[in-house]
Parts: C-alpha cells; structure tokens; sequence
C-alpha cells in the first residue's frame, strides 16, 4: 500500500516471525492486508531436531518450517 507521496506503508506490523507470527501474515495477506514481520530471529524450538503433532509436518525439522512458512508469506 502506498500513500500519495508513494511511500510504502503497511497496515499491519507483526512483531515475531515464528510459527505464530508467520501463520498471522499469511492470514492477513490472504485478506489483502499489507503486512511487515519483524522477526529476532530466535524461535524458541531452535534446538529441536523434529517438530512433532502438527498436522501433515510430522517430523519435520522446525527451522526448515520456518524457512517454508517465510516463502509462504513472503509469495
Ligand atoms: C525444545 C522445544 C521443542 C518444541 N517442540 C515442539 C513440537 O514438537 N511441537 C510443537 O507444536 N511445539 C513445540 N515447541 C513449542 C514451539 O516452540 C512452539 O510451538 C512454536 O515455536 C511457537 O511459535 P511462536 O511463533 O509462538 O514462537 P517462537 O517460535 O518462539 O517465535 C517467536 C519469534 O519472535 C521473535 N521475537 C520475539 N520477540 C521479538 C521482538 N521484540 N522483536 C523481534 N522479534 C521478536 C523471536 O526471535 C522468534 O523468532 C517446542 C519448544 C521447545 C522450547
């Protein structure tokens, strides 16, 4: 979105790009938000090897579902 002047603004900031905040943007961005993540970068699972009880990932090793819910969003 952008104002008159042309800047980019976003109507929505997210604070944490975890699981939570990305899951948040998709939402958002599939509801035509504009949406900016701002992320530490220090998901709290980082020193699992395996994510377990999510459907459809068991398994899966959480900083690599990350990396493929920030393509989600980012797309
Ligand atoms: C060892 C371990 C194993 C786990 N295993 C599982 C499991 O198997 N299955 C499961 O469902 N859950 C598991 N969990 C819980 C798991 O951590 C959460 O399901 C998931 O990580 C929560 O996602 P979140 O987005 O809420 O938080 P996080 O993953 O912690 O992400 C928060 C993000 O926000 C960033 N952040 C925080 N504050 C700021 C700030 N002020 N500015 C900028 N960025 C900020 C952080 O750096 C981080 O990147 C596990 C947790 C731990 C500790």
């Amino acid at each position: 979105m952008r104002t008159a002047q042309g800047e980019h603004v976003w109507e929505v900031t997210i604070i944490g790009g975890g699981s939570a905040g990305l899951s948040a943007a998709l939402t958002l961005a599939r509801a035509r938000r504009s949406v900016i993540v701002i992320d530490a970068g220090q998901p709290r699972n980082a020193p699992a090897s395996a994510a377990h009880g999510l459907l459809g990932q068991e398994g899966v090793n959480p900083l690599q579902l990350l990396e493929k819910g920030r393509e989600e969003a980012a797309s």
